[in-house]
């Protein structure tokens, strides 16, 4: 059973220490890390009010009670306050915290619904929770560190396949439909980015799918993810090759594996973030291909693909045990081909515990 009543409880620590009265919480993933509801992104107000020394409250459309109850929310006995369509949910709330205080909102509300509560609050201060919910985020129980690891294998099952679905004569977008299809198959409940990059796109990071057809010679950055049903996310590059890659690409593609295992060697706790980008960039630079490295090495991962720690030059934050990210270092020749290896890793009393495990070589498709 996940501790949410600790987590919430550790909230109010965090809010206490910044001088925030309250924090306010709209659907998104940081109220499903506090309270584990998966609420609907409504134009409706829902919200959980945190409030150190007092008791939390939920806020909820009257007509989205029983959903919210029917979740982890239910059983932790807060009081539910309703609001009825003609009601307005915004001075609910107003009703709820201190009004001339520092008010923190989760990072994801949107930005009219902010503007609704500056209005009925208009001595507060708003203040964004990112900080304080990243501080408990960031570092995974071993549970979350399971629903990672069950995310990463998904997704290996999936790049396992990859290979026998590319073929000269097929659209990126027809491999892309296809490796869709299998991230369902594999267990996630949404497949929610599939990059397939053949040829000169391999040297567009955040390349999707075109509809350019695949030809022999071409390199294929494939990274892929998605969603298990209990929230958390997977993330995993792999690069492909059809048929036999020039001398220099075979070369760089060394350089770059090399690198990708330095910065996962480099993973221990008390290390600072931007020093396993430092990690893996130096052998890059080394190698004379770090000016084709042109983004930071990773990102954190949990409920969201991407969120806190960012692995990058300027994050001077030491790795905690727990913490959950990324290592994808890539290179990318504007015009002519790239590659990147991606791996999610989790620190561990001992480094880095890999949570892809498929091969990283190059693979070479006949
Ligand atoms: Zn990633
Ligand atoms: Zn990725």
């Amino acid at each position: 059973m996940t501790d949410y009543a600790g987590r919430i409880h550790r909230l109010e620590g965090e809010l206490l220490q910044s001088g925030l009265s309250a924090g306010i919480f709209s659907p998104g993933p940081d109220l499903r890390y506090l309270c584990g509801y998966d609420a609907k992104p409504l134009e409706r107000l829902t919200a959980l009010i945190v409030r150190p020394g007092k008791d939390p409250v939920v806020l909820s459309p009257f007509l989205e009670r029983e959903a919210a109850l029917a979740s982890p929310l239910g059983e932790m006995g807060y009081e539910v306050v309703t609001w009825q369509e003609t009601e307005n949910p915004f001075s609910k709330v107003a009703e709820l915290v201190v009004s001339d205080s520092s008010i923190a909102v989760d990072g994801r509300m949107w930005a009219d619904k902010l503007l609704r509560l500056q209005k009925e609050l208009p001595k507060a201060t708003f203040r964004s929770a990112n900080a304080a919910i990243a501080n408990l985020r960031m570092a995974k129980t071993l549970d979350e560190i399971e629903s990672l690891r069950r995310a990463g294998a998904a997704i290996d099952w999936v790049h396992n396949q990859v290979a026998s679905l590319l073929k000269v004569g097929r659209t990126e977008a027809e491999v892309g439909k296809d490796i869709a299809d299998l991230i369902i198959k594999s267990g996630h409940i949404s497949a929610d980015f599939v990059i397939v990059g053949s040829g000169p796109n391999s040297a567009s990071p955040h390349h999707e799918v075109s509809d350019r057809v695949i030809q022999m010679g071409d390199a294929i950055v494939v990274d892929i993810g998605g969603t298990m049903p209990d929230g958390y996310c997977s993330d995993s590059t792999r690069t492909y090759h059809m048929g036999t890659p020039t001398a220099e690409y075979a070369k760089r593609y060394e350089i770059l594996h090399e690198a990708q295992q330095t910065a996962t060697r480099a993973v221990a706790v008390g290390v600072p973030c931007e020093g396993i980008d430092k990690a893996g960039r130096d052998v890059m630079e080394l190698g004379g291909i770090g000016h084709l490295f042109i983004h930071r090495i990773g990102h954190g991962i949990g409920l969201e693909t991407h969120e806190e720690p960012y692995i990058v030059e300027g994050n001077a934050l030491p790795l905690e045990k727990g913490f959950a990210f990324s290592i994808e270092p890539g290179f990318y020749e504007t015009g002519v081909a790239g590659a990147r290896i991606e791996d999610i890793v989790v620190c561990g009393d001992s480094g880095a515990i890999v949570l892809n495990n498929t091969s990283r070589e190059l693979v070479i498709v006949e």
